[in-house]
């Protein structure tokens, strides 16, 4: 297992993380945990701030935090001077409720309700992304009642194909999200919401998909938005802004190999800058939406081991405290992940499956993991799950949901309690 941010291991196997090992977080606040190294954390939304600036253009990093939200994740953000994603009225309360500075925040969801929209001018959300015809009337009639503006962005499609998972690919034709950029009534849909005044209308958006290794689609997607920018002056319409989407790609195990980010985000705004000089296009500000890319090598699920099984075919199965309830990707995406056994070392590797203890097939968190042979209550450490595992997790077969905890500098602090036996029946009648 490759070790991330401030992991360490000592001689005797002993794993820890920000300082604080994983026997004492286990005594500490149980299994499974979800465990969030804070150094890292900080340092990636660094990198980012950092990375993708220009003098010529303000350079924005919204954090996309349907990959993990929490109220302790919205203020290290918020205090990093980033900005962030919303697409729920419940990612839009958490961020509130946090303290978030509002004009930062970016709402997002290709269905987003009245009563969603009507919450986000009530909390002074700083910029609608809008998806379709149908919620610019809405959130127009909403503003024009109160006599509001709001600055917002439209959601297009530019047609992109990437090589990813089917389900994270976004920008294909035939998505669900945004307006493609190739029909001929986008130019109309963009000339209304242009003409509105209730709207300051700052650019497009476009999100190409997720976990992408490749960095050409992300320049082809800003010279595509740059040239339909150029296209849109002859209707007398200048955007202001633009907004490139994030799925960055970043590494699970061995087969990964992610962009260099620190040197991609550079060119990129670089490469940005220069072919809307080229196009005489003048623009204030750029967008990066980063979701995994924040999180997920910052984050590691702690969990306790229960028995081992030997198959007749000689499969040989891990059984662990948690699972697909915990960390639904591998189920929904074919995921892969490392993992180690994280309270001691010997001498003997074995190859085993990784089960959770959910009654279903596919409760498989790694098919094939070379670990040290492991007994029970030995501890499994599972690497990279900082990213869609606690914010997609469920209740399923009533496991209760597990604890947040961030470690740094040796001290560790809750961030979201384990839920309880009576959380569980608390919405019950
Ligand atoms: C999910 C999402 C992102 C973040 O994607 P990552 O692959 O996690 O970086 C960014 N923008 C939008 C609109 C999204 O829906």
């Amino acid at each position: 297992m490759k070790f991330h941010g401030t992991m360490t291991q000592d001689k005797d196997g002993l794993v820890s993380i920000g300082g604080v090992d994983v026997q004492t977080l286990k005594e500490t606040y149980g299994t499974p945990l979800y465990i969030y190294d804070e150094k890292m954390l900080e340092d990636n939304a660094m990198m980012f701030k950092n990375s993708f600036k220009h003098d010529a253009i303000q350079g924005i990093v919204a954090y996309a935090s349907k990959a993990f939200l929490t109220l302790a994740m919205a203020r290290l953000i918020n205090d990093a001077g980033l900005s962030i994603d919303v697409a729920s009225e419940g990612e839009l309360y958490t961020v509130y409720k946090a303290g978030f500075d509002m004009s930062r925040v970016y709402f997002h969801g290709n269905n987003k309700t009245p009563h969603e929209l009507a919450l986000a001018i009530e909390l002074k959300c700083g910029h609608i992304i809008l998806d379709n015809e149908h919620e610019v009337d809405l959130l127009s009639d909403l503003l024009s009642e109160q006599s509001k503006q709001m600055n917002v962005y439209l959601r297009v499609n530019p047609g992109i194909d990437v090589l990813t998972h089917d389900y994270i690919k976004t920008s294909k034709l035939d998505s669900k999200f945004g307006v493609g950029l190739e029909e001929a009534s986008t130019i109309d849909l963009i000339k209304k919401i242009y003409e509105n005044d209730n709207f300051n209308f700052k650019g497009l958006h476009a999100h190409i998909g997720s976990q992408i290794h490749q960095e050409e689609p992300f320049f082809e997607n800003v010279s595509t938005l740059l040239k339909y920018y150029k296209t849109l002056e002859t209707h007398g319409i200048h955007f202001s802004g633009i907004n490139i989407g994030g799925g960055f790609g970043i590494y699970y195990t061995k087969d990964d190999k992610p962009i260099d980010l620190k040197v991609f985000l550079k060119n990129l705004i670089d490469y940005l800058v220069s072919n809307a000089k080229y196009l005489d296009l003048k623009l204030d500000e750029v967008i990066i939406e980063p979701g995994r890319s924040m999180v997920s090598n910052a984050g590691s699920t702690l969990y306790t081991v229960g028995s081992t099984k030997l198959t007749p075919s000689g499969k040989e199965y891990i059984f662990i405290d948690g699972g697909m309830s915990d960390n639904p990707r591998v189920a929904l995406y074919q995921a892969e992940y490392e993992a180690i056994i994280a309270n001691r070392n010997n001498t003997e590797y074995k190859s085993y499956a990784i089960a959770g203890k959910l009654c279903e097939s596919g409760d498989i968190l790694s098919h094939d993991t070379l670990l040290n042979e492991a007994s029970p209550d030995d501890l499994l450490l599972m690497s990279s799950t900082g990213a869609y595992t606690y914010s997609m997790s469920s209740n399923y077969n009533r496991l209760t949901r597990p604890a947040v905890v961030f470690v740094k500098e040796g001290q560790s602090r809750l961030v979201v309690k384990r839920q309880t036996l009576d959380d569980l029946i608390g919405w019950d009648l």
